[in-house]
């Protein structure tokens, strides 16, 4: 993907935030847990090697990712500390793992004695880290049965190339006001460690939510949209104000002009002019994440809110503005514009999604700018 550094479309990452953002999370856990922080998908849309040097900086002390090239791409990039791996891995990629020294999540003992098979055939030395994921409740990846779990441990103390480095499970219900569920899928976790004939050395369960707002067993907690200062339930629950977004994303109006009553907009027609309209053209569209939902949304022009009208096109989109504007003048899509804010939560609030969802379609063709 050639990145479009010739156009006026940015992304701006304030990484001193993202840094005051982990120190403050480092400072909730009071040195009794470790800090792991989720860089998976380019570091939630804001470029996971910036993101994730500057957390290690504040104090995190490991990285979670979705792929094993997101875990390659962060080795490559000079970073020495545990990288997890969150999803499944075929077996046939277990040198790979070795190589860059990846953590990896196990949910099967099938999975643990084809991984063995290919350790021996392909004669591979080394050690590889691994975590035992339980299915407490989410549905997704993991043992479901305890005897099952016992049964797994027990294989690994045969086998001492696979180091049995965690076990952790995931909440699928952390940022919602009824607790019933989490304190069932809690409940399930402490019971299993409980009967564990002993504990490997990282316990984990929290996701962002339940770093805020629970209180569990593990001794290292997985923050992920805390970090980039955003709420995990949108705004269902308060968060700390002193967690604060990193990210904006800013344009330029690239031609203004006046268009007569009735004049059409964009593709379709779906928008019509009233009367005599200033209409703005700013280089962004549905091919940069911004999508064709953010129809009818606004845009930042010097502190005044503009409509966004008729369908967003690929590359760019049309605003309404109050009267004429200069070309150059900048736009801003997220962020703070002189008294005004445009929110993530507000925009997947009017895309009826949620702010993980918004980050993440951010394409990688914008330019990151880091301040
Ligand atoms: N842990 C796991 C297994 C995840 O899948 C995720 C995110 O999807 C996280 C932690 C981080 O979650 P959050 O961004 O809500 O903190």
């Amino acid at each position: 993907m050639a990145i479009s550094y010739h156009r006026p479309t940015a992304i701006f990452v304030d990484l001193a935030v993202i840094k005051e953002n982990v120190a403050h999370a480092v400072l909730q856990q009071q040195g009794k847990r470790d800090v792991f922080v989720a860089v998976k998908a380019n570091g939630y849309g804001h470029g996971a090697v910036p993101v994730a040097k500057a957390a290690i900086a504040a104090g995190a002390t490991g990285l979670c990712v979705a792929t094993i090239d997101e875990g390659i791409a962060l080795r490559e990039a000079g970073l020495t500390q545990t990288i997890l791996i969150l999803g499944l891995v075929d077996v046939q990629w277990l040198p790979l793992i070795i190589q860059y020294h990846l953590a990896i999540p196990v949910a099967t003992q099938e999975w643990l004695e084809e991984a063995w098979s290919v350790y021996q055939n392909e004669r591979l030395s080394g050690q590889v880290y691994l975590h035992l994921a339980i299915d407490t409740g989410m549905g997704r990846i993991g043992f479901q049965e305890n005897q099952a779990v016992l049964a797994a441990v027990h294989w690994l103390e045969n086998h001492p190339s696979f180091v049995w480095e965690g076990i952790f499970t995931h909440f699928s219900t952390a940022d919602e006001t009824d607790t019933a569920y989490w304190k069932k899928q809690n409940e399930r976790f402490n019971t299993l460690i409980a009967t564990l004939p002993r504990v490997p050395r990282y316990i984990h369960t929290s996701n962002s939510a339940t770093t805020l707002w629970r209180e569990d067993v593990g001794n290292v907690v997985r923050l992920g949209i805390a970090m980039y200062g955003h709420n995990p339930s949108g705004g269902l629950l308060p968060m700390s104000p002193t967690l604060k977004p990193a990210l904006s994303l800013e344009s330029e109006l690239v031609q203004v002009k006046k268009v007569p009553a009735g004049a059409g907009i964009g593709y379709g027609k779906s928008y019509e002019t009233k009367q005599s309209e200033w209409i703005g053209t700013v280089p962004i569209g549905y091919a940069d994440g911004f999508v064709r939902g953010m129809q009818g949304f606004y845009v930042l022009v010097e502190g005044q809110r503009c409509e966004i009208i008729g369908r967003v096109c690929m590359d760019q989109l049309m605003i309404r503005l109050p009267h004429s504007f200069e070309t150059g003048t900048k736009v801003t899509l997220i962020g703070k514009n002189q008294e005004e804010v445009i929110t993530i939560e507000a925009i997947a609030e009017h895309l009826g999604t949620i702010n993980y969802e918004v980050l993440c379609l951010l394409a990688e063709r914008i330019p990151r700018h880091y301040l």
